[in-house]
């Protein structure tokens, strides 16, 4: 569908951001992980870093958005990794967004911790009822 004028934005202004990222003179490895790179640990130190540089980035509002904006699929932005994009997308995140329109990164910060915490208690449940039961985690047989 054509956009009238009025909608249109220069696409100097939608990118500028990108100009004033701490990442942007990093590699993208510690952003991206590598095709060869299936480890659970490694992956998430990298993630880890790559937060820690988003940490205090000027632009990270602005990077969250975009990419939750665009549906990213790969790789850290604004603070956010692909799993963390996944859940937020579940969870929803367009009704966490500043006066400007960009994503309130600390909201959506708190509403991923609740989540985890959440999953985290019903698996401790989970195998709480498993044990109680006799069941382990590897007999799960049905009876
Ligand atoms: S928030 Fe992170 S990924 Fe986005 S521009 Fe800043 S440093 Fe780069």
């Amino acid at each position: 569908m054509a956009r009238s004028t009025s909608q249109l934005q220069p696409i100097s202004e939608v990118w500028e951001w990108q100009l004033l990222g701490h990442c942007r003179d990093r590699s993208g490895i510690q952003f991206f992980h590598p095709d060869d790179d299936l480890g659970r640990i490694s992956r998430r130190m990298r993630e880890a870093g790559a937060k820690r540089v988003c940490d205090n980035c000027p632009v990270r509002r602005q990077c969250a958005t975009h990419a939750l904006t665009v549906g990213e699929e790969y790789g850290v932005w604004g603070g956010f990794s692909e799993n963390d994009r996944t859940i937020l997308r579940e969870l929803g995140w367009q009704d966490a967004l500043d006066r400007r329109g960009y994503a309130d990164v600390t909201t959506l910060e708190r509403r991923l911790m609740r989540a985890r915490a959440k999953a985290r208690k019903a698996k401790e449940r989970r195998e709480q009822g498993e044990r109680h039961s006799g069941r382990s985690g590897l007999d799960r047989r049905p009876t």
